[in-house]
């Protein structure tokens, strides 16, 4: 039952959309690239008194006056009265609090001072309210600050912190475990010796996940023996993880029970293989436990495979349902002559630059053999080499997503 990329995006779309999202309430200066569960409204007006936008004089606009005598001084938080008319003026910084009487600001680059005197230079732009910021201009007092689902940026943490919000209600990270299989691996700080290879995978989707502000659970390496897999892959359906990531043995290989095991446990697989490269053997499932459903995927274990499966399949819904920003999409012309003989959907690693008349160039050096991991790391795009193209060539149009 292999399927196209397109029903495979859509049966995995489906199934991020119904995950269950649920809240938590976190110190706002903690709430940084989290997803926010709440409306948040300003508790006051926002400036708070009117203020100066500048440094300069503030007075009450009167087109005939056109010098003042300076009665005092008001600067950022030290607010302080004085008996005004039309021709005084006080000396006044920006953020500092407009006496009720003033209803203009001068900028000081705008009048010529001698003494307790100010006079308007000639060349000085003169309006009528000018460089005052007013009460609630920014925002009323009940208005909605950040609106609820703003994945948070660090302008929205300042927005918070001025609404007095010290508490933000967040959407929780998603738990996600990841589980490698093979008996080839070791761990990464053991010499490999005969027929082993140091795990790599889990590093690369443990940090992938961190990136998405997602918590990723090492769940460690289990071998390729049926009975061991069996109790690894139930205990992880058992915690409390939303989502379980494995990587390796889903393929046609002897020693590839992965797909068997899942379903042996009661998982509801919903595809096996997409007709995609590299990544095809991925399998896909989900999970009931409770009234909670876990998504399940089993992934490839070459290092490109499952990276570029977590790209297109996992990254790009997790972006979604967080209202996180994806990854940026460009069209660029190809380098070189690409060798695609199938119609299956290719997501070549390639190498992106903006050329001097700003145009994307995109070339691929790359072996492409879904083992190299560390020419991968080279590599700063995913070229999508649609179904229908065959060997593109030189010259070619190519959609990347940039990583
Ligand atoms: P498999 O999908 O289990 O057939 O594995 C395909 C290839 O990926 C083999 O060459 C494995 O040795 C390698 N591989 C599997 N799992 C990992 C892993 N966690 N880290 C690095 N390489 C792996
Ligand atoms: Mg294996």
């Amino acid at each position: 039952m292999m399927i196209s990329f397109e029903e495979a995006s859509k049966i995995i779309g489906n199934a991020f959309r119904q995950l269950n999202l649920t809240t938590e309430k976190i110190p706002f200066d903690k709430a940084l690239h989290r997803t926010l569960a709440e409306d948040v409204l300003a508790d006051i007006d926002l400036p708070p008194f009117n203020n100066s936008a500048m440094d300069g004089i503030a007075i009450r606009f009167n087109d005939k006056i056109r010098k003042w005598k300076i009665a005092g001084e008001i600067s950022a938080g030290n607010y302080d009265s004085y008996s005004l008319d039309e021709n005084s003026a006080v000396s006044i910084m920006t953020g500092a609090k407009l006496p009720e009487y003033c209803n203009t600001v001068i900028p000081i680059e705008d009048i010529d001072v001698n003494g307790n005197k100010a006079v308007l230079k000639d060349s000085a732009i003169f309006k009528i309210g000018m460089s005052i910021r007013k009460k609630g201009s920014d925002l009323s007092k009940n208005e909605i600050a950040i609106p609820k689902n703003t994945y948070l940026q660090p302008r929205h943490l300042a927005a918070a912190a001025s609404c007095g919000k010290v508490e933000l209600k967040v959407f929780k990270k998603l738990q996600i475990g990841v589980l490698a299989t093979g008996d080839e691996l070791i761990p990464v700080d053991e010499k490999p010796t005969g027929d082993k290879i140091r795990l790599s995978n889990t590093y690369a989707l443990l940090a992938s996940i961190n990136e998405l502000s997602m918590t990723g659970i090492n769940l460690g390496i289990v071998t390729d023996k049926k009975e061991l897999l069996l109790q690894n892959i139930a205990e992880a359906l058992n915690s409390e993880i939303d989502i379980l990531i494995t990587t390796g043995g889903v393929s046609v290989g002897k020693f590839d029970y992965v797909k068997d095991v899942f379903e042996e446990l009661g998982v509801d697989i919903k595809f096996w293989r997409a007709y995609i490269k590299p990544g095809k053997p991925i399998v896909f499932g989900a999970f009931d436990k409770g009234n909670k459903t876990k998504l399940i995927f089993g992934l490839p274990g070459n290092p490109v495979s499952s990276l570029v499966n977590f790209e297109i399949f996992v990254r790009e819904n997790i972006n979604k349902i967080f209202n996180q920003p994806e990854r940026e999409r460009v069209k660029a012309v190809l380098q070189n002559d690409l060798k695609k003989e199938d119609k299956k959907r290719y997501f070549m690693r390639g190498i992106l630059i903006k050329n001097n008349d700003g145009i994307y160039e995109v070339s691929s050096a790359f072996s492409q053999s879904s083992g190299n991991l560390v020419e991968m790391s080279k590599a700063n795009c995913l070229m999508i080499i649609e179904e229908g193209m065959i060997n593109p060539i030189e010259g070619t149009e190519i959609e990347c997503i940039m990583i």
